[in-house]
């Protein structure tokens, strides 16, 4: 039983608007209440109502805020706790004199991701659900957020209770043939046994099969734009950032800021590499691109070779094709508003035609034959998986794979005529390590490791 009450604030420190302090548990009212002055007492007040008042210091009775509180009692809340959330004015000085008075009622300061944690203890979202939230938050294209969004409401989940499901009426079945081994039974309980295995196996390959592509979406395909000098890289950047507005991140780091850029093109997220190499390199003529971008080359999952259609291939750049061609790499041939001067046949010699992609920068002329080549590239033509149940958590990704051992020991052991009991201990741990993926028997270190990944008031 959780037993305190905890409060943050639940947006971001700096000015705003508006700010919200968030207050859950069983006295998260009274608290609430002692710090808070309207003409319906917060006690008082029904689920769901939100009432007009003032923020006063309970030691003199002093109005320290003009405020909103919005009162939401358990089990219908966040947290499936009450919980209460004081909406008032942004600013650094007013939402910290609110918590204040709310810790001197006595709230305690939340730790990161606690109120999503205590919805998960208090058993209304699974650990997948959780996990899911912090993916809301993160998420840096419309499609991983669609997917975020799914995976929060459980369908990952609901998908891996079917398949422990199905795990424990194998494991019922086996029980009663070891209770009661009789010999012309055991070859349909094997067959059962088998058939069960290896259709939960099919639709654990299944998810995994889909979790390579939902890292993609969740976290952007890793892109380096590479090329000569003037061939339009910059160009291409620029349009492509206009097509959807660029989202750009930046993290600071120890030594230097890192600066992440994002586009979206047709809903994929591109996570663009080294852009102020090609931002740098665009005035120094005689500095050869390509250099520079050696070390975004080597690490990307996607390359994009902008040539410049208006000019032919130069020895330099017909190397770095060969080098490029066993790569996932799009040659894009710039400048198609322009005659075309470049030699074709020697990209097509080198490069599936679907690889090749004639557009204009400048104009914005050819962007969505570039997308259809990257999601030819990176998802067989389809984005979309048609119920968005895409993997994308890595302890979701290994947790099913030991799953996917465990059943395939167990399929083995069948077919060895194992005794039965000891295929009974694989099944157990294939539906062990789904239960695990749900937060079923997960460790106490595993749960604060998972929610200390949360920003705080969350
Ligand atoms: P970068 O050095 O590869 O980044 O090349 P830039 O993007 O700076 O482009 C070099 C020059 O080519 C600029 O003058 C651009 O306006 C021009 N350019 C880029 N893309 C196109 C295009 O599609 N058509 C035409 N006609 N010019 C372009």
């Amino acid at each position: 039983m959780i037993e305190d009450t905890i409060a943050a604030i639940a947006t971001p420190l700096g000015e705003g608007g508006i700010a919200v302090i968030r207050v859950s548990g069983p006295e998260a009212i009274r608290v609430a209440a002692s710090a808070f002055r309207s003409k319906t007492k917060l006690t008082d007040a029904g689920t769901h109502t939100v009432q007009y008042g003032h923020v006063i210091d309970p030691a003199n009775g002093e109005k320290i805020e003009e405020a909103l509180a919005t009162v939401m009692r358990a089990p219908r809340s966040y947290t499936a706790e009450d919980v209460v959330e004081i909406s008032c004015h942004g600013g650094i000085v007013s939402v910290k004199k609110v918590l204040d008075v709310l810790l001197d009622a006595g709230a305690r300061l939340a730790e990161p991701g606690e109120f999503t944690k205590r919805a998960f203890l208090n058993g209304r979202i699974d650990l997948t659900q959780a996990e899911a939230v912090i993916d809301l938050i993160r998420s840096k294209s419309d499609r991983a957020f669609s997917i975020a969004l799914k995976q929060a409401d459980g369908v990952l989940s609901r998908k891996v209770k079917t398949l422990r499901h199905t795990l424990v009426e194998t494991m019922a079945h086996i029980e009663v043939n070891i209770d009661y081994p009789e010999h012309d039974v055991e070859e349909l309980t094997n067959a059962f046994i088998r058939d069960k295995c290896a259709g939960v196996l099919a639709e654990i390959e299944e998810l995994l099969r889909t979790a390579e592509q939902g890292k993609l979406l969740r976290e952007g395909i890793e892109t380096a734009i590479v090329g000569k000098p003037n061939v339009g890289k910059s160009s291409l950047l620029n349009s492509l950032a206009q097509d959807d507005r660029a989202i750009v991140t930046d993290i600071p780091g120890t030594t230097r800021d890192v600066i992440e850029e994002y586009v979206t093109v047709g809903g994929i997220p591109l996570k663009l590499l080294d852009t102020a190499g090609i931002r740098e390199t665009s005035d120094v003529v005689e500095r050869i691109g390509v250099e520079r971008s050696k070390g975004a080359i080597a690490s990307a999952d996607l390359i994009l070779f902008v040539v410049n259609g208006n000019e032919p291939l130069s020895g330099e750049e017909i190397s770095l094709l060969d080098e490029l061609a066993d790569r996932q790499t799009i040659v894009i041939v710039n400048k198609s508003d322009l005659a075309t001067k470049i030699e074709m046949e020697a990209l097509y010699e080198r490069l599936p035609a679907e690889r090749i992609v004639r557009l204009s920068a400048r104009e914005g002329e050819g962007l969505e034959r570039l997308e259809k080549a990257i999601g030819a590239l990176f998802f067989s033509g389809a984005v979309e998986s048609s119920d968005l149940t895409y993997v994308s958590n890595v302890r979701h990704i290994h947790l099913l794979k030991k799953a996917k051992g465990s059943l395939l020991e167990a399929i083995d052991g069948v077919a060895a005529q194992m005794p039965i009991d000891m295929v009974q201990i694989d099944v157990r741990n294939a539906w062990e390590h789904l239960g695990e993926m749900i937060g079923d028997a997960v460790s106490d270190s595993l749960i604060d490791q998972i929610f200390s990944q949360f920003c705080l008031g969350k």
